[in-house]
């Protein structure tokens, strides 16, 4: 699951800016983005700006920035307004998960109920 290296990788390229992206929050290390294919009312994707393809290659250290992207995740769903309803955070790691991407993000999902288990 290591996918295409930083140059070419697409969420690498958001982060770059060379390609657009409805952003909800940023800071140095951290991208928040709305995603283009929503599957609920409020669908945000959370991502180190650093690459790494999935969980499993998260570098030894990143605790940190994994915590701040949790803390992010977080955020947004109150900026949302849907940290009362509840909300979902998804992070998808290799083929049995559904991971398409191949740089680590977290799925901010809510604004309606959610089946239990996921399929
Ligand atoms: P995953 O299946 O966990 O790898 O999720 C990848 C997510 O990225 C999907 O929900 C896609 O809809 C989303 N996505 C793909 N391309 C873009 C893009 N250019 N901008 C925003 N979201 C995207
Ligand atoms: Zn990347």
């Amino acid at each position: 699951m290591s996918g295409p290296g930083p140059e070419s990788c697409l969420f690498c390229r958001i982060a770059r800016k060379e390609l657009p992206a409805a952003v909800l929050f940023e800071n140095e290390r951290i991208l928040a983005f709305e995603d283009i294919r929503p599957r609920a009312p409020v669908h945000a994707l959370v991502i180190p700006k650093a690459h790494f393809a999935s969980l499993n290659e998260a570098p030894e250290g990143s605790e940190g920035l994994l915590g701040e992207i949790l803390s992010t995740a977080r955020a947004i769903a109150r900026q949302k307004g849907i940290d009362g309803s509840g909300y979902r955070v998804v992070l998808n790691t290799g083929p049995h998960s559904g991971q398409e991407v191949s740089h680590i993000h977290f799925h901010v999902l809510g604004g309606r109920p959610m089946a239990w288990p996921p399929g």
